[in-house]
């Protein structure tokens, strides 16, 4: 089948999260002749990657998000001195749990190892630090430490498509990919059709499709991608009236993580003042393209933290704001970056699974995505085979972890 000039391309790249635009961006900047579809409007709430906040933290207990982590918080700072905006709010990472809690004791290490500056404190410390506002049990310990902060999620994509844009790459919404064929009639590549019976070429093809990426992959490929769709939902809590200005960004107050469960993880106030963002890493499995749009989660261990937690400050009747999003969960909470294989061969790149804690890494997993697509391999440093599709085919639970506690979601689903 003949092309026309602009249904031709070096690399397609199918789905507008933060995941496909920064690989977008990568790409447009490389010089690669580049199109980014997405079934949706672009900057949509269906997916994963919309909102107002997500935390970026370097305390990890797997090396391999270290190294991702600090190479990112690189890119964000080159990308935002490109677009001439900030999307990274800096401000320090507190993460919490019972002293004996084996990944949080992990985090520490990997803070000595690499170097990166953090403070472990016991719970008398914690009051003195942040000056009663953030309490911990006497058994438990605080880490605090300075790579931290708060990304604007829907700025940030929105970034990355307009440096995408600036670069030379052509961005189409509401448009939805039905299938990737190997092109076997002409130079070979990939032919990928949408559902409107419009066809493109592409040297090279980067699937980055969110909750949607195991219905695509098994259309294409026949194979299971080992992916389980979740929806979550973020709570705000009103912080108590003459105490908004403690819990805000510009008081130094962190994000933060609390280990064990429930595992709770939040955001001080900076886009909603005077509300302060507290959730529960959890969901329900669903169809994202049948979402319950609810039930919600369960408040009332959540209330009960935030009361022992933040010495009576933020109001615990109830969120006054909720917002819901999408998680793409694999068994070990890993990531999937890997060539799609098969008669694809090195031709279709697949990135998803990012498990609730992809975003802060979306430069580095961008910079990954592109160069595999256009180099066949990935520099940087980073090692990929944690990251492969097939290690799930040796062990359905996938990698192999040092403590059972790293795995927080995927083994309860
Ligand atoms: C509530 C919540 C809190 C989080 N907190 C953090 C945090 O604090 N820190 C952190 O680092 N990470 C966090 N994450 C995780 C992070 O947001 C995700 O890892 C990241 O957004 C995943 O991006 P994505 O591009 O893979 O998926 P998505 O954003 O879902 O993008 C996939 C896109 O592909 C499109 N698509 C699908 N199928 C097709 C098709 N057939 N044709 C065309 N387009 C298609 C979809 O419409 C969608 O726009 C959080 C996630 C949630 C939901």
């Amino acid at each position: 089948m003949e092309y026309s000039g602009d249904h031709r391309f070096d690399v397609i790249i199918v789905g507008a999260g933060v995941m496909g635009s920064s690989a977008a961006y990568q790409l447009a900047k490389r010089g690669h002749k580049t199109l980014l579809l997405e079934q949706f409007d672009f900057l949509h709430h269906r997916g994963s990657s919309h909102g107002e906040s997500r935390t970026i933290r370097a305390t990890y207990p797997e090396d391999y998000y270290y190294t991702m982590v600090s190479e990112s918080a690189q890119l964000w700072a080159q990308a935002q001195s490109e677009i001439g905006y900030k999307v990274h709010f800096p401000t320090q990472q507190f993460d919490m749990g019972p002293k004996d809690q084996q990944s949080l004791l992990s985090v520490v290490a990997t803070c000595r190892k690499h170097g990166l500056a953090h403070r472990v404190m016991d719970s008398k410390t914690v009051s003195e630090y942040f000056s009663g506002r953030i309490n911990i049990p006497e058994n438990w310990i605080g880490v605090s430490t300075d790579l931290g902060g708060v990304i604007k999620p829907t700025k940030a994509v929105s970034m990355f498509q307009t440096l995408a844009l600036k670069n030379g790459a052509v961005l189409r919404d509401n448009t939805k990919v039905a299938n990737i064929n190997k092109d076997g009639e002409n130079e070979g590549g990939v032919i990928v059709s949408t559902v409107k019976g419009e066809k493109f070429h592409g040297k090279k093809c980067i699937v980055t499709a969110g909750a949607w990426i195991g219905k695509l992959v098994k259309t294409v490929a026949g194979i299971e991608f080992p992916v389980d769709p979740l929806e979550t939902t973020v709570c705000y809590w009103r912080i108590k009236e003459g105490h908004e200005d403690k819990f805000a960004i510009d008081s130094e107050f962190p994000t933060f993580a609390s280990y064990g469960a429930p595992y709770v993880y939040g955001t001080p106030s900076l886009e909603y003042p005077g509300l302060i963002k507290v959730a529960v890493h959890g969901g329900y499995l669903c169809d994202p393209d049948k979402r319950p749009w609810g039930p919600g989660v369960k408040l009332e261990e959540l209330k009960e933290w935030i009361k022992e937690r933040f010495g009576g400050m933020v109001d615990t009747e109830g969120p006054v704001a909720t917002q819901l999003c999408m998680y793409s969960m694999t068994p070990d909470e890993d990531f999937v970056i890997d060539f799609l294989g098969g008669e694809f061969g090195k031709d279709v790149v697949v990135g998803g699974g990012f498990s609730g804690h992809g975003f802060k890494m979306a430069p580095a997993v961008g910079r990954i995505l592109a160069e595999l697509a256009t180099e066949g391999e990935a520099g940087g440093g980073v090692e990929m085979k944690q990251f492969s599709l097939r290690r799930f085919e040796e062990n359905p639970k996938g990698n192999a972890k040092e403590y059972p506690d790293q795995v927080i979601l995927g083994s309860c689903l």
